[in-house]
């Protein structure tokens, strides 16, 4: 059961996991927790300003944060539980501020101290919500994710060695579940082989959910969070989206892929070899039905299951030189495009051109350079994509012609289906992007429900 930051952002939401516990059938529960919310963007912008101002003035910014993890501990604790809370959280800052100060004096590398410092999002989170759960009469009991989850050392989108986290998850956890007791991990965190602290990347505590399921070879996986499951659309562009019942988990790794915010992109692939279901439900509405994701998926009536969109994408089309039958050229820069940056995605690719897209421009750069050794670049900037998702969408008559007739005043860069047939994207100008959704979303979702 993973709960995001917002299911545990004050003392009520933290009084409410314990509820959320009690209504389960199992009596096997593990829990991962993100950092209460806002924590982990706080973090880092203190990594910045230690850099661009001073450590001292970095400090001084999460004072507030820490705080906020007292008051929940001084609402829901007894008093010498509060006080453990407390000197946990001093240590923490202390630990912080050193870290903070050895990244402003460029002693150690950035990336390397900047995991250290956010991991503490998750530390302290899911101390104070172990500590919650055992005065709320749970056998609770916190466990160090970084001796569970075991990555590669690529600081801030860290990836999994598979073999060794099932091994250490499993010996850290099993023992604990045989006793009776309800291991609860921060989420997101990691270690490399060598024990230093990493990161999953944005969002990665659906990850650690995931990967901590599929060791235990868990009957499923639960993401409580701040809506209710997961919706036809991102539901701060379209306030009439409603929550899908259930996705293949096809669907629902596009819709993580492409902007759906509420589950990491790699969330569903750790589940997809034993068929794990995953739900997704509204920590504030539990008894709510929520999105359920696995394998076979109730055959639904109308193919398209959702729009995601994904905005601050810049779209990168590279021209080959013209050696048709040579093929050469065109497979060394696809491979060159996928292995250059974990912010590129690749959309299509063909003897003579390649699309791709990239999330972070700090990354630019650096890929116009790399592409212009096959061919020649043209960069579009403040571009969104929009992504059509549902299996079967290939088979739908006439598909390209309805997006378009419903798109006819918005400019459509490009039409990329993917090979599977799951999912279909389009490249819109950012700033028409919610309108694209919200037309989309009318013509697919409410339209037909009209008529
Ligand atoms: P958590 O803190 O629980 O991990 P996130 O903020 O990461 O939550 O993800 C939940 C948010 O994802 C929602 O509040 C919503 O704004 C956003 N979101 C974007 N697209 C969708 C969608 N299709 N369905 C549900 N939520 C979406
Ligand atoms: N706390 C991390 C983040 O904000 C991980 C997560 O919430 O899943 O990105
Ligand atoms: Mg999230």
């Amino acid at each position: 059961m993973k709960f995001g930051g917002t299911s545990v952002e004050n003392a009520h939401a933290f009084a409410r996991v314990g509820r959320i516990l009690r209504m389960q059938n199992d009596s096997r529960l593990v829990v991962v927790v993100s950092a209460i919310s806002g924590v982990t963007d706080a973090l880092l912008n203190s990594v910045r300003i230690a850099c661009e101002v001073n450590p001292e003035a970095a400090r001084r910014t999460l004072e507030r944060h820490f705080e906020r993890h007292r008051e929940v501990a001084r609402a829901l604790l007894p008093t010498r539980a509060a006080v453990n809370v407390a000197t946990e959280i001093e240590d923490a800052g202390r630990e912080i501020a050193e870290a903070l100060k050895n990244i402003a004096s460029g002693r150690q590398p950035r990336p390397l101290l900047q995991d250290v410092i956010v991991s503490y999002g998750e530390r302290l989170s899911a101390t104070l919500l172990t500590a919650v759960l055992v005065h709320d009469g749970f056998p609770a009991k916190y466990v160090d994710a970084r001796h569970c989850v075991i990555t590669d050392a690529v600081h801030g989108q860290a990836a999994p060695v598979m073999a060794k986290t099932f091994s250490n998850t499993r010996a850290a956890l099993v023992p604990l579940l045989e006793a009776g007791e309800i291991p609860v991990l921060g989420g997101f965190i990691a270690a490399s082989e060598d024990g230093t602290t990493t990161t999953l990347g944005r969002g990665g505590s659906d990850y650690t959910a995931t990967l901590v399921g599929a060791a235990l070879g868990a009957r499923e996986v639960q993401i409580w969070t701040d809506v209710p499951g997961v919706l036809t659309a991102n539901p701060n562009a379209v306030k009439e989206a409603r929550t899908i019942p259930q996705l293949s988990y096809a669907e629902a790794a596009a819709m993580a892929c492409f902007g759906a915010k509420m589950l990491h992109p790699k969330t569903v692939e750790p589940l997809i070899a034993q068929s794990i279901p995953l739900r997704v439900g509204n920590s504030r509405a539990p008894t709510e039905a929520g999105t359920l994701v696995c394998a076979e998926v109730a055959a639904s009536p109308h193919v398209i299951k959702a729009i995601a969109h994904k905005p601050d994408t810049t779209v990168v089309h590279v021209t080959l030189p013209d050696r048709r039958g040579s093929n050469g050229d065109s497979s060394l820069c696809l491979k060159a495009a996928h292995y250059s940056n974990p912010s590129v995605n690749v959309l299509t690719a063909s003897e003579t051109s390649i699309l791709l897209t990239v999330d972070e421009t700090g990354a630019l750069d650096s890929i116009r350079e790399e592409m212009l050794g096959y061919g020649s670049v043209v960069i579009e900037k403040q571009r969104a994509l929009a992504c059509l998702v549902g299996e079967g969408l290939r088979e739908v008559p006439d598909f390209a012609a309805h997006i378009l007739s419903t798109l006819k005043e918005i400019d459509i860069s490009f039409i990329a289906p993917d090979a599977s047939g799951v999912y279909a994207l389009f490249g819109v100008d950012e700033a028409r992007v919610g309108d694209a959704v919200r037309q989309l979303h009318k013509a697919f979702f409410q339209m037909r429900e009209d008529d």
